[in-house]
């Protein structure tokens, strides 16, 4: 069981479906990462379109209230950078053409870590079944960051856009119960997670801050922390060639 209490990334990224994905899952150790120097990205495959259930309410007008809500999320956690790539929301798809999308996010921002959600789940409790969309942003980030961002002969038209072969370091599977095996403390980003889930007035209020607490000290139970968030980290370059290579994967076997 790894606690990685010391680990931060040089640069992090997180690739979900949704508005407010990143803040109900992993926005406590982003914000961790972030106060601690780490160059932050959020990668949002939809812009939550059809996630407001007002009536009158279109999709674009729904687009442009969830991305805002979405830039102020990311502020509050000191992310620097939200890239949009406005698939249709609750039609997303793990096409190839999402996949070289996101090999071209990765290959641009280079990220050390990604964060992504777990493409196996379906069900999720005995409440709720996993939104096909999360599934499938989960699929298609696993997709692209391996092997097909670390290939400089796969999407090689990218090369035209000045953009490079990058294999990340690790990725940060949001899993649950026995899958997991790694706890992120966010004692100390707990306020600014709720804060930052807060900033998503459409979609939740005020009352959901206690809830967001017992979640987080439940994953966090038997551990020395008060407050997690729960991964299972793939390595996928060992400390030795990261440290010579930097993700830079061109001309390597
Ligand atoms: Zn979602």
């Amino acid at each position: 069981m790894t606690h990685s209490k010391s680990y931060t990334p040089e640069s992090a990224m997180a690739i979900v479906a949704h508005p407010d994905d990143i803040e109900f899952g992993c926005a406590g150790t982003l914000a961790r990462w972030a106060k601690a120097g780490a160059r932050v990205s959020y990668v949002l495959c939809t812009s939550g379109d059809v996630g407001i259930r007002v009536e009158g309410m279109t999709k674009e007008k729904a687009m442009e209230i969830r991305e805002a809500e979405q830039r102020a999320a990311a502020e509050v956690a000191g992310a620097k950078e939200v890239v949009f790539l406005r698939e249709p929301d609750g039609l997303l798809q793990a096409t190839l053409e999402l996949r070289k999308k996101l090999v071209r996010e990765i290959r641009r921002f280079r990220p050390e870590v990604v964060i992504v959600g777990d493409p196996t789940m379906v069900w999720a409790g005995d409440r709720y079944i996993n939104h096909p969309d999360h599934r499938a942003a989960a699929l298609a980030a696993v997709d692209a960051i391996f092997p097909a961002a670390g290939q400089p002969n796969l999407f090689e038209e990218l090369a035209a856009e000045g953009l490079t072969a990058h294999k990340p370091r690790k990725v940060y599977v949001e899993v649950w119960g026995n899958s997991v095996d790694t706890y992120v403390s966010i004692d100390e980003t707990i306020e600014v997670k709720i804060a930052a889930l807060l900033a998503h007035q459409s979609q939740v209020k005020e009352d959901i801050a206690p809830r967001v607490k017992e979640w987080a000290a439940e994953t966090a139970k038997g551990k020395e922390m008060q407050y997690a968030e729960a991964y299972r980290v793939v390595t996928l370059e060992s400390d030795e060639d990261w440290e010579k290579w930097k993700g830079v994967v061109a001309g390597r076997q």
